[in-house]
């Protein structure tokens, strides 16, 4: 993980998500959906998720830039919060309950 803080960054953007989108990366994470999952040196994470299409979307988070992507069709759409798909990866990192704290 190097000595960036990066669960600083993997919270605000926990944060920045609406309660219905936490639940249903909550659900996300209980089915087992992540299918690869890295984080660069330069501390960009990079992930693979299983979504509704038959191929993974693809996520990025750049926690220094602090931009993000991911290949979902709703990516687009939302602009300022994050999809279900990019809580998703953050989950094992900072924890299923983190919003209750
Ligand atoms: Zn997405």
């Amino acid at each position: 993980m190097g000595h960036y803080d990066y669960s600083k960054v993997m919270r605000a953007l926990y944060k920045q998500a609406p309660d219905r989108i936490r639940m249903r990366a909550k659900g996300y994470f209980s089915e087992d959906r992540i299918k690869s999952l890295n984080i660069t040196g330069e501390g960009v994470l990079k992930a693979r998720v299983q979504g509704t299409a038959p191929e993974p979307y693809y996520v990025e988070i750049d926690m220094k830039e602090r931009t993000r992507k991911c290949s979902c069709p709703a990516h687009h759409n939302y602009r300022d919060i994050p999809c279900k798909h990019q809580v998703l990866v953050v989950l094992p990192f900072i924890g299923t309950d983190a919003g209750r704290r």
